[in-house]
């Protein structure tokens, strides 16, 4: 898709920059804008002024130029993500003994039902994480007050099921 529109863009003489390169040419917009500008490399911090290839000549970093925002706000992402995060490892360790009481189950053991509940919530919770991180630019998009209505909505099933899980176990015993 990109391709095609570079394409077109290039058969459009009007979008034409100095000596015949295309103005959309992504190469020709970076060393367009540091020409005659001095500019730190983003990974090494050497003055890039003047090169002639879109790659830092110091580290070879490929380089590109972006719109950026001094005000992008990821707290309430950030925060939404942070229960999944905890659960999705907490699950992972809890899955063994959860697999020792599969394989030598023990008549002594309760609650054992909770704890795989449990296990099986961490490990949901977990994939919720992948999900939020991939519609993460529409999550963006929304007002910061129902970003975090969202993030307080998950971490509040956290605490319920959590105490859910410690109420099953106190009273399995
Ligand atoms: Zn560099």
């Amino acid at each position: 898709m990109t391709g095609t529109y570079l394409m077109d863009v290039e058969d459009d003489p009007t979008t034409k920059g100095e000596g015949g390169r295309p103005l959309h040419d992504p190469v020709a917009e970076v060393l367009a804008f540091l020409k005659g500008r001095s500019v730190p490399c983003p990974r090494c911090a050497y003055d890039l002024r003047d090169i002639q290839t879109a790659r830092c000549p110091e580290c070879g970093e490929p380089l590109v130029l972006k719109i950026g925002s001094p005000r992008a706000r990821f707290g309430w992402l950030v925060l939404a993500m942070a229960p999944g995060c905890f659960s999705g490892v907490a699950a992972l360790f809890v899955l063994i003994p959860v697999y020792m009481h599969t394989r030598y189950p023990s008549p002594a053991a309760k609650g054992v039902w909770a704890v795989m509940v449990a296990d099986a919530f961490g490990f949901l919770s977990a994939a919720s994480v992948a999900l939020m991180y991939r519609h993460r630019h529409r999550f963006m998009s929304w007002t910061a007050r129902r970003q975090a209505a969202f993030a307080g909505a998950v971490w509040g099933i956290h605490v319920l099921v959590f105490v859910l899980i410690l109420l099953a176990l106190w009273y399995s015993q």
